[in-house]
């Protein structure tokens, strides 16, 4: 047999899987349908941030954060670490940064409280009146998401050896006793002793029924981006009070529950919104994000237009924490991932081939690690 393992997707899960696959000796090809990949991994922020993760999946963070250090130590791959930061704004979401500290802390994994006065000398973009307090964690990284898979493929063929075809879509893949086959687009059959399908928010080629009515459901993001800014220098991950309001780790927190909602935020939410900020190498910042969800078969209903009502929101809200909002505009898009409620969707439709996709947000923070525990299990 030519190939231990075949991968179909080269977004962050599938080149995580590659890689961990090709490192461990197994002979590995990953197929890609587009020329370059273009899905979610590319179209994301590019914050590594276990802080925010629910419990049961920090330690999959935290595991990524530290390969990723160690593949940038030999290869550069656009990682920078210069930390994570929540701004509080009000009483309870400083009260659940606080907690944060205290869990975190007492777990032995790296956090700082901020004051506000910290805050500003340390994020002079934010505005005073909005920032109470601060919670920081030091280890955390960036990296640029309109080149990391492209330099993480690289690494995989330069390096590990590995194989890519790209322009190639997966159009079918038939189970034999020990092997699978699969057809390609490009004439070819492929044969490879198990197959792993990471295809993110692409339902409609390979077992359209089956994604269908597993659970799956897409989620649409838009994002904006500001022409490149020479004066101003804005490190790391910087979210701020909604973001305390929608991610997990927080909402694991005793006081979560209790939490009261100012009026002004009931819109923002509706649309899914809270705000990051993350400035690119090139000095431009980007800034996000909102959350409209659809189930796979009523994908279609989240339209292909930016809504620009959306966008108006996000820079309002933004204007409200930082004066980055006021900088001209350079680039809005939205970006697609697919999220399924417990997690990650795993499927075997044959004991040989394996479906995994539907890691929702978390995605480039933790595929790494993820990646790795999975195929201690599986190959
Ligand atoms: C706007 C936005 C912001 C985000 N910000 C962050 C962030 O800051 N931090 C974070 O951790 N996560 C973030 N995420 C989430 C993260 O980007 C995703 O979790 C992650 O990229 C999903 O990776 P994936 O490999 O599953 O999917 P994808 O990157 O979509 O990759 C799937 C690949 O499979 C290929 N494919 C599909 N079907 C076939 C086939 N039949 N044959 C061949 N190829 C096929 C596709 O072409 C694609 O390249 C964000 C996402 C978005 C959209």
């Amino acid at each position: 047999m030519k190939y231990d393992l075949a991968i179909i997707g080269a977004g962050i899960l599938g080149m995580a899987h590659a890689y961990h696959a090709a490192q461990a000796g197994q002979k590995v090809i990953v197929l890609e349908k587009d020329t370059i990949p273009q899905g979610s991994s590319i179209q994301n922020f590019g914050q590594i941030v276990p802080s925010g993760l629910g419990s049961n999946w920090f330690e999959f963070g935290q595991k990524s954060v530290e390969i990723y250090q160690k593949i940038q130590e030999k290869y550069d791959l656009t990682v920078r670490q210069n930390g994570t930061v929540y701004i509080a704004s009000n009483h309870d979401e400083e009260q659940l940064a606080n907690e944060l500290y205290q869990y975190y802390t007492n777990i032995g994994y790296p956090a700082e409280l901020l004051s506000r006065r910290e805050c500003f000398f340390k994020y002079p973009m934010i505005n005073a009146q909005y920032s109470k307090a601060g919670l920081y964690f030091p280890t955390e990284l960036s990296v640029e998401p309109n080149q990391l898979i492209y330099r993480l493929i690289r690494y995989y063929k330069d390096q590990l050896k590995g194989e890519i075809q790209t322009s190639t879509t997966a159009l079918a893949c038939n189970s034999k006793a020990d092997h699978v086959e699969i057809s390609t687009s490009k004439n070819q059959i492929i044969k490879a002793k198990k197959v792993l399908i990471c295809c993110g928010y692409t339902f409609n080629i390979l077992y359209p029924n089956l994604l269908a009515n597993s659970g799956l459901v897409v989620c649409k993001l838009q994002m904006l981006q500001t022409i490149p800014q020479k004066f101003i220098k804005m490190s790391g991950n910087i979210l701020t009070g909604l973001s305390i309001r929608r991610y997990e780790a927080f909402a694991e927190m005793p006081s979560y529950q209790k939490m009261s909602t100012p009026w002004r935020y009931s819109e923002l939410q509706k649309w899914g919104i809270h705000i990051l900020f993350k400035q690119a190498l090139d000095g431009s910042i980007i800034i996000g994000d909102s959350h409209e969800y659809a189930t796979v078969a009523d994908s279609h209903n989240l339209g292909f237009q930016i809504n620009e009502t959306i966008n108006d929101l996000i820079i309002a809200e933004a204007r409200r924490i930082s004066d980055i909002s006021q900088l001209k505009i350079a680039r809005k898009w939205y970006g697609t991932y697919s999220q399924h409620p417990s997690d990650i969707f795993i499927n075997d439709p044959t004991p040989n081939i394996r479906i995994c996709t539907g890691i929702g947000g978390k995605g480039m923070t933790s595929s790494l690690g993820f990646a790795l525990q999975h195929l201690t299990t599986w190959l």
